[in-house]
């Protein structure tokens, strides 16, 4: 009997939306190898869920006036919503802000307490009487005593890069308050490591080279032996957290990292209330495959496993740790705040196959170094390897053997010629080497040599030309095309964990139902069935869109930052007092008072038709004087050969910004600008669309549309 596969990805953060590295890093990677554990007939548990706690969590919260819950909520939905667009099949996905989960922590302190693995510590801490709170090391800010850098934070000085502490500050101020803190003592729980560490050896000699831990696994955590474990915080002076169930303790809460990795085992018992226990306390019955990064290492080689072995039961120890290294972005780290980079809020937005975005990031997979994001290089893997090479067969073949052969599929196994024969000794044998891969954890690899066989069948349909074979020996023809379709059946089962939807595709078009493991490598087992008819897998991405996509996710501003146009409602429109083919018209831009706007659209509206219209008006053109009126904007139009069009939208709120695609709103414009500065602008009308450059122009996140005018200039 085979071992339950229990998988856990590393608890995503949620203070932040999650970006494509943070997505391959251990979600993406752990779905794969659950998808590939339920084909291959393992029971399986996929478990994974959002961590709440913190310090992080606490300070934005306060900078935006809300509660950690609250943040917490919010990121959980939106985490929750990425992982479904990107197809992650969780069978638990939960939060450690969670009842169930103060349960279990508090459960397993007990454990460990009575296991004598804790040490209490008093120790001196910044302390702000304002704050009415303990100070973490960064919240302490002061003169770096190294190089007298003035904002150094009490864990390092950003000048000199000096590690430090927060005592070693001269003229030390709380960073939220200024106060200055003074140092009071404060004890703490420390989990004893030094004690627990002989059996915690001893463990990882025997699992981290048998089970195939990543080489950044074992070296991380053979570094942490070597330099001695010392006893390690559990509890901290927070509020945001799991309270300490001990007396004096009421005012702090366990450390994240003591808490966040027992959200796996609260998570599963949360979705699982009565079978949990054979996930997490049949050792002999179930391995544990942790997936993470490597910024993770030691919270689940060493201090996790020393909590498991040491609770009083017979908990499962991880069986395998599975690290990758980091994804950057087109040589550069990812940045919410700067917006560089692809964040899977993003990707909903732009609209391609989600497979695509999977095949993708599991072919640069960061396993052995750091990987990086490109978008030509995401063009080019798409569109000449997934589209050309697995495309392309399942086209041609489907095609091919629909319109010149009825009927069921044949046994065809003992007609083969030698050539045939070759084919399929070869895609058995490669399907099995597949296979020790994807057990092994080796994901890249499995879908490079899936890939592989891919090509095998195009050049054995290119070599055996079934379309000439076909007039003279249509039975030949037949074999070679039925084998291809078995081969399309494997292809389909080895491809479900990286592109579950093309793969159910591919597998009902050959008839094949189910993604199942035991199918693959038999040549003859769909004799009987009846094949679909062809469909298109996939659309070549326009590399057209390649630049244009670089230049949105750079962190380029949108160019937009000077212009203030906003929605405005034409209040009344009277004639100009001195100049006969001019209007004045009253515009509310929802500021206190409507603007005086004068425009040239006698020629081409009635007042009649202009009153009430909600248009767009660039609000902070410097005031003209217009033959005695003053003109403080103006109402955009689109013209061609003399022809104008408004930009207008019946559901536009008066005051709305106007955005470039992709962009924030310009948050502060100019008081004025000048004509030349507008002109200068790039906007155009294109196929009906107000555009900026490469852009559409947004109002209330949809695009401004004309509907005379396809394209034109804009004034
Ligand atoms: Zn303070
Ligand atoms: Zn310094």
């Amino acid at each position: 009997m085979p071992k339950r596969k229990l998988i856990t990805s590393a608890l995503p953060y949620v203070n932040n939306a999650p970006h494509l590295g943070n997505i391959i890093g251990c979600v993406l990677s752990a779905d794969v190898f659950a998808r590939f554990c339920r084909s291959r007939g393992y029971e399986t548990l996929y478990v994974c869920g959002t961590d709440g706690y913190g310090t992080a969590t606490e300070t934005k919260a306060k900078k935006e006036g809300t509660t950690p819950e609250a943040i917490c909520q919010r990121f959980h939905q939106i985490h929750e919503s990425v992982y479904r667009y990107f197809n992650i099949q969780f069978d638990a996905f939960g939060k450690t802000f969670a009842p169930q989960h103060t349960q279990t922590v508090q459960h397993m302190y007990h454990a460990l307490k009575a296991a004598d693995a804790f040490v209490e510590k008093e120790k001196d801490a910044p302390f702000c009487n304002d704050c009415d709170k303990f100070l973490a090391d960064r919240f302490v800010e002061g003169v770096c005593p190294h190089c007298g850098y003035e904002h150094a934070r009490g864990d390092q000085c950003e000048s000199c890069g000096k590690l430090l502490n927060p005592e070693d500050l001269k003229q030390p101020s709380c960073a939220i308050c200024t106060t200055p803190p003074e140092m009071k003592s404060t004890k703490h729980l420390y989990l004893d490591l030094e004690k627990l560490s002989p059996k915690l050896e001893k463990w990882l000699e025997s699992t981290m080279g048998k089970h195939g831990w990543t080489l950044n696994a074992r070296t991380t955590t053979q570094s942490w032996l070597n330099q001695g474990l010392q006893p390690r915080p559990i509890t901290r002076d927070l509020k945001w957290g799991v309270a300490v169930p001990e007396a004096g303790y009421e005012h702090k809460v366990f450390y994240v990292w003591f808490d966040a990795p027992l959200g796996y085992i609260s998570i599963t018992q949360s979705a699982c209330p009565d079978s949990w226990q054979k996930w997490w306390l049949e050792p002999e019955n179930t391995e544990l495959h942790q997936f993470l990064g490597k910024d993770n290492i030691p919270f689940h080689s060493v201090m996790f496993p020393s909590c498991l072995m040491n609770a009083q039961q017979d908990w499962v120890l991880p069986h395998r740790l599975n690290v990758t290294e980091y994804l950057n972005y087109e040589n550069t780290k990812f940045s919410k705040s700067k917006n560089v980079g692809v964040f899977g809020t993003d990707v909903a937005e732009l609209g391609f196959p989600v497979d695509f975005w999977r095949f993708y990031l599991l072919s640069v997979r960061p396993e052995k170094q750091d990987a990086n994001f490109l978008w030509e290089d995401f063009f080019d893997k798409v569109n000449n390897e997934l589209v050309d090479n697995i495309g392309n067969l399942v086209n041609r073949v489907m095609t091919f053997h629909g319109t010149r052969f009825s009927g069921p599929l044949k046994n065809v196994a003992s007609a083969l010629t030698e050539a045939q024969q070759e084919f399929v000794a070869h895609c058995v044998d490669a399907t099995e080497k597949i296979a020790v891969l994807f057990e092994a954890g080796e994901l890249k690899d499995a879908l490079k040599q899936t890939m592989l066989l891919g090509k095998a069948g195009n050049k054995f349909f290119h070599d055996q030309q079934p379309w000439q074979v076909v007039k003279s020996a249509p039975e030949q023809a037949c074999v070679t095309t039925t084998l291809i379709l078995h081969l399309l059946r494997d292809l389909g089962v080895l491809l479900a964990p990286y592109i579950p939807e093309s793969a159910q595709k591919i597998l009902a078009m050959v008839g094949a139902p189910a993604a199942c493991w035991s199918d693959i490598g038999n040549f003859s087992n769909l004799a009987g069935v009846s094949i679909g008819s062809a469909e298109i897998l996939f659309e070549k991405l326009d590399v057209a869109l390649v630049e244009r996509l670089k230049a949105k996710f750079s962190g380029q501003s949108s160019g937009m930052e000077l212009l203030d146009i906003r929605v405005g409602e034409i209040l009344s429109v009277q004639d100009h007092p001195q100049a006969a083919h001019l209007y004045v018209q009253q515009i509310d831009v929802g500021q206190a008072r409507p603007i005086s706007v004068a425009s040239a659209l006698k020629k081409h509206f009635s007042a009649d038709e202009l009153v009430g219209k909600k248009v767009l008006v660039l609000v902070n053109l410097a005031p003209a004087d217009l033959r005695g009126v003053t003109s403080e904007g103006m109402v955009l139009v689109a013209e061609k050969r003399k022809k104008l069009e408004l930009f207008e939208g019946a559901a536009w709120q008066v005051g709305m910004a106007c955005a470039r695609e992709g962009y924030p709103s310009p948050q502060t414009p100019p008081a004025q600008i000048s004509f030349e500065t507008f002109s200068q602008q790039p906007f155009q009308v294109q196929e009906g669309k107000l555009m900026y450059g490469v852009d559409p122009v947004h109002v209330d996140g949809t695009p401004v549309t004309t509907h005379a005018l396809q394209s034109a200039k804009v004034k």
